[in-house]
């Protein structure tokens, strides 16, 4: 069999973006650092695999180019953040490179910050319907439970306002996030239109923290979930309850994830690798809102 690069791929963990290489043969190889945020990782051998462009965002890794040059595999990375990393190599035939990416950057911004989630609705308060009955307050539940695991993963803690499918007030609702004393709320709704081709995720703020939370997060969505952003608003409800104000000093933000009116997202809020997915990219807003929300 030729030496070749076979297939590139990536997989995230809480502690390392995971470059994988796979070739039909142990090819050798170098590591050139071109900036601190992108790596050309360069194989003596050809692709037998297609050249790809790989969208990553996981909040480390942005995207990888996988392209050849002169009978040579060229693998360009491009971080978000610079970060160390370490190679290993697996295997004899087939070989397999593989280089991690430290993500403890990420852990460090989150570890023990204090989380309160809020998935909307419940009981018998149902939120929006579907035109395949899919129903809003399960929904909300769903991702707000992988964006529990995920931020817990990351070593903070993470609580929700309800575990249980039962009702609840605003107000009951904005004294857990006081008696707790959050650092951060966010919200987790579906957006409703009655034009059924309205697509995409909106966001509700309450003060200027929120706002750019709110930003952060949606810009990740529409990077990682390719949902169209459709931008963000006040809410105004909320000047009305005295105990509110505690959300405009802290980052607040209502996250109406998709629209659930269209068929197509409905079919989307139903995959539970999109909902894990939403709850990835939120994370990645969070880890943006922390680091001061710098576009890159
Ligand atoms: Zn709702």
């Amino acid at each position: 069999m030729n030496p070749g690069i076979t297939n590139v791929y990536i997989t995230t963990s809480h502690r390392f973006s995971r470059l994988v290489v796979d070739s039909t043969k142990p090819l050798n190889f170098s590591v050139i650092k071109n900036t601190p945020k992108n790596y050309e990782i360069i194989l003596d051998g050809p692709l037998i695999m297609a050249p790809d462009t790989i969208k990553v965002f996981d909040g480390l890794v942005n995207t990888i180019e996988v392209t050849e040059k002169h009978q040579k595999s060229v693998i360009a990375v491009y971080l978000k953040k610079p970060c160390t990393f370490q190679v290993k190599l697996e295997g004899q035939v087939p070989a397999r490179l593989i280089v991690l990416f430290d993500r403890s950057f990420i852990k460090n911004l989150l570890n023990n910050r204090v989380f309160l989630i809020d998935p909307g609705h419940g009981g018998k308060d149902l939120g929006y319907k579907g035109y395949i009955n899919l129903l809003e307050k399960n929904v909300v539940m769903d991702i707000a439970n992988y964006l529990k695991q995920e931020l817990i993963l990351y070593g903070a803690q993470a609580v929700m306002t309800r575990e249980k499918d039962i009702v609840l007030s605003l107000n009951e609702r904005i004294n857990t996030a006081i008696l707790l004393e959050a650092e951060m709320v966010i919200s987790l709704h579906v957006n409703w239109d009655k034009n059924i081709g309205v697509r995409g995720a909106k966001g509700t703020y309450f003060g200027e923290p929120g706002k750019i939370l709110c930003e952060a997060i949606l810009e990740e969505m529409k990077k990682k979930s390719k949902l169209q952003n459709l931008g963000v608003d006040e809410a105004t409800k909320l000047w009305k309850i005295p105990e509110s104000h505690y959300l405009k000093k802290i980052p607040y933000a209502c996250i109406k994830v998709c629209t659930i009116s269209n068929p197509i997202e409905e079919g989307w809020l139903r995959s539970p690798v999109f909902k894990k997915g939403l709850a990835d990219a939120m994370v990645n807003g969070i880890v943006n809102y922390y680091l001061g929300n710098k576009k890159d």
